[in-house]
């Protein structure tokens, strides 16, 4: 069923798959979490993905997207988004983005992390702390019956209290359901109370991706990977949600975000 603005709206039992897919996602990023230290490369990481995700009777939803020849993204330090696994092995000191999906009876699931490779600047564990936090921040302000852009506007208003960071505005979160990317799209910039209203049965990939610098991004020759015009650093978090009348539920996280939304004080479906 599709209203206002062409956004799917899933059934409870839709949702439900949508839960076991972004599952699969939680589990596989968890376990590529653990696997980062210097000395692996990022082809090795693609490879525990892509196990994972079909030991577990899912499929990768990134390969074969659009030609993209991978399970994961892998973004290395200045690299944003849409890194491709390859032989590039990572250093100690390194950022590494790992966006990851899979999708479950037709139905998808979406999330990134950015990790640490042994141990990074301070500067650097803040850059990663501001973004994951600016998403949860985007999640908490998300009410039924309120408006998406309220999401993009809890998100912008984190970062930028959080010092001089660049809130990249080429690439956005998304709608997600019977594909990955559906509408509408999610900025992770703007006023509040403006766009779609927040209803139940809408699935939302929220992603934030900030730098030490510029907004400003290219895509290098490879035609996939995203980075900074400046060289500056990037981090990249990203869950996939929805709002229940007992609270959100954040399907990509393994206890559903109960722990981190009761510290933000907001019902989560799962508590
Ligand atoms: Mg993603
Ligand atoms: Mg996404």
């Amino acid at each position: 069923m599709f209203r206002e603005r062409g956004i799917e709206i899933k059934t409870p039992e839709q949702i439900a798959w949508m839960r076991e897919a972004g599952l699969v996602v939680a589990e596989a990023l968890s376990l590529l979490e653990s696997a980062v230290e210097p000395g692996v490369t990022t082809r090795e990481l693609d490879a525990i993905a892509e196990t994972h995700i079909r030991s577990r009777g899912a499929t990768p939803n990134f390969l074969g997207y659009h030609g993209f020849p991978a399970t994961i993204c892998t973004s290395v330090n200045d690299e944003v988004v849409h890194g491709i696994p390859g032989d590039r092995v990572l250093r100690e000191g390194d950022l590494v983005s790992i966006d990851c999906g899979a999708v479950v009876e037709g139905w998808h699931g979406d999330a990134a992390v950015t990790v640490a490779v042994g141990s990074v600047s301070d500067e650097l564990h803040e850059l990663m702390r501001v973004c994951e936090e600016s998403m949860w921040r985007g999640f908490a302000s998300a009410r039924l019956g309120g408006r998406l852009s309220d999401i993009s506007a809890a998100i912008e208003a984190y970062v930028r209290s959080q010092g001089d960071y660049g809130v990249v505005e080429d690439y956005v979160g998304h709608g997600i359901g019977s594909a990955m990317h559906m509408a509408p799209r999610v900025p992770n910039f703007g006023r509040p109370s403006k766009g779609p209203k927040l209803v139940r049965g809408m699935a939302l990939a929220v992603e934030p991706m900030i730098t030490l610098g510029t907004i400003d991004t290219d895509v290098l020759d490879d035609d996939w990977t995203v980075v900074t015009t400046d060289g500056s650093w990037a981090a990249h978090f990203e869950h996939s949600f929805t709002l229940t009348p007992e609270g959100a539920l954040i399907l990509t996280a393994l206890d559903g975000g109960a722990a981190k939304l009761a510290e933000l004080g907001v019902a989560c479906a799962l508590a």
